[in-house]
């Protein structure tokens, strides 16, 4: 009798492993299709049948078995509809197999009433061990009530307790064990499946994804979206999977990008957006902004990559960078000769003002301005004049590159010259190199002037900047002795404060 139970037992358990493997793909709930729950109802029917047929016969007429197992476990799955058409499958079976006879009408109504139950009091809880115990104990009961109706309890009484002890114990240790496998295949499938939806999903939003997007297993390819595909120059995707990153990261800098993403693996970084030039498939280059963040794919630790191309931006961004520059400087060149502007003279020498006042250095300023330019204009055209301006300009320019000293167009036919930590004399010899330099180029002036050929006069100043002070006290100095040069009779350098000068 007891290797009978045994045998019932191993049949529940494997039976519940093919009903598990039967449904994996479905969730199988109380509120699952009333189809679905039928056609569960169905194999739990089964199941019990062939409980049935390796029942445990006690004597002629009473048969006891675990054919309510497979019906408690309908109710807990799919609710009064599997449990129900379970109990009438293993009725149907049990007159099938036996015959309609008067010791199967207990039985068959026993079943019917542990379907109802059962089905009643699962309801919608769905499967736990707990629910499992009640529902069985209440099986139980209803067994134990129709061995006793079929034995009686007179002559046959220590032999009813026995057999129902043996029910009891085995039907209670072999349908939890039994039905812990169970939930352990249905668990284990359901996790499988909802593993599988959420990699589907993830799959669906990377394909999704506006950007190019990839998985990296062990920094290898194994996932890649159509954008990524495209950005990396590829036919299909087959060229990309299987091949390591680091293939496509630019020499420039592909140990660091290397390092970023091991350290992201690793979890020593966070993830952040930086800018990395790759290598296509193709061997084009491209910026790209990049971003490593850790994820799980097919259940191990992977990246998710994203690669967002901006190689047009940066070209663009430099492009305009360029554009920039070039405003920038020529917001800070004279149209007409091309030296500093007026803007840049201030700009300069009020740094070099501050310059000096902090090194306790002298500074000097050279002022200078064409000689009878107005008559100039008025012989030689006003065009003509704009020539001599240029030429003077780049020729007095051409004097200061020797030291890198700086000159601007003050206005008009006006120059400003700057000298850092230059004092007064050499200042003089500065002044003195442009006159001579403009007189040698011989530029014919006005026939009727006093000077055959185009002269400037100029004047400077010379000191230690007081910071307190406006560097403007410099100019107004300079341009003070540069009155006093054309007082003098033009084409010389006066210093001011000095009386020292020198004529041509
Ligand atoms: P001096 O300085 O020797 O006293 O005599 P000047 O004739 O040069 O005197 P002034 O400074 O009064 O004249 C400046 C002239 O320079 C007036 C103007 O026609 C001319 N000028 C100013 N800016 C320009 C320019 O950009 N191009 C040309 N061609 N002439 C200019
Ligand atoms: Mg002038
Ligand atoms: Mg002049």
């Amino acid at each position: 009798m007891f290797k009978d139970f045994i045998t019932n037992a191993s049949l529940l358990v494997t039976s519940f492993f093919i009903i598990g493997q039967l449904f994996k793909d479905y969730r199988l709930r109380p509120s699952s299709s009333w189809k679905m729950r039928a056609a569960a109802g169905v194999c739990f029917g089964l199941q019990g049948i062939l409980l049935m047929i390796y029942s445990v016969r006690l004597n002629e007429s009473v048969i006891v078995d675990l054919r309510h197992i497979p019906i408690v476990v309908a109710a807990m799955q799919g609710g009064p509809v599997s449990a129900i058409v379970s109990a009438l499958i293993i009725v149907a079976g049990r007159i099938g197999l036996f015959g309609p006879s008067y010791s199967s009408i207990i039985p068959s109504i026993l079943i019917l009433l542990i379907g109802i139950t059962c089905g009643w009091l699962a309801g919608r809880k769905g499967l736990s061990l707990g629910l499992f115990l009640l529902l069985n104990t209440v099986s139980m009961i209803y067994v134990s009530a129709a061995v006793f109706l079929n034995l009686g309890l007179s002559d046959l009484q220590h032999r009813v307790a026995s057999v129902l002890t043996y029910h009891w114990v085995i039907s209670t240790t072999v349908g939890l064990l039994s039905v812990y496998a169970f939930l352990s295949i249905v668990r284990a499938h359901e996790s499988t499946k909802k593993l599988q939806e959420s990699e589907a999903r993830y799959k669906r939003l990377i394909t999704a994804s506006p950007d190019a997007t990839l998985v990296l297993s062990r920094e290898r390819i194994v996932f890649i979206n159509e954008k990524g595909i495209r950005l990396l120059r590829a036919a299909t995707r087959k060229e990309l999977l299987g091949r390591s990153i680091y293939d496509f990261f630019h020499p420039d800098n592909r140990n660091t990008a290397w390092t970023h993403c091991q350290d992201i693996r690793h979890g020593k970084a966070q993830p952040e957006l930086i800018e990395q030039k790759l290598v296509c498939l193709d061997g084009t280059e491209i910026t790209v902004e990049l971003s490593v963040s850790p994820t799980v794919y097919k259940g191990s630790a992977a990246l998710l990559v994203t690669l967002r191309d901006i190689t047009g931006r940066k070209t663009t961004e430099r492009q305009l960078q360029e554009a920039l520059s070039l405003l920038q400087k020529l917001s800070n060149l004279d149209g007409l000769t091309g030296i500093a502007n007026r803007r840049k003279l201030d700009e300069h020498l009020a740094k070099a003002w501050s310059d000096a006042a902090a090194n306790r250095s002298p500074l000097s300023i050279i002022m200078f301005d064409v000689d009878h330019f107005k008559a100039y204009n008025d012989s030689h055209g006003h065009l003509g004049g704009d020539e001599v301006l240029r030429t003077i300009a780049l020729t007095a320019n051409a004097v200061l590159l020797q030291k890198s000293h700086f000159i601007a167009r003050y206005g008009g036919e006006e120059f400003a010259c700057v000298l850092s930590e230059v004092g007064a004399e050499e200042a003089y010899e500065w002044a003195e190199a442009i006159r001579i330099a403009v007189e040698r180029l011989a530029l014919p002036s006005n026939p009727s002037g006093a000077h055959p050929y185009v002269t400037v006069s100029l004047g400077l100043a010379s000191l230690v900047p007081d910071a307190s002070a406006p560097p403007e006290q410099l100019i107004d100095l300079a341009d003070k002795a540069l009155y006093q040069a054309k007082a003098e009779g033009r084409n010389r350098t006066v210093c001011y404060g000095s009386t020292d000068e020198a004529a041509g």
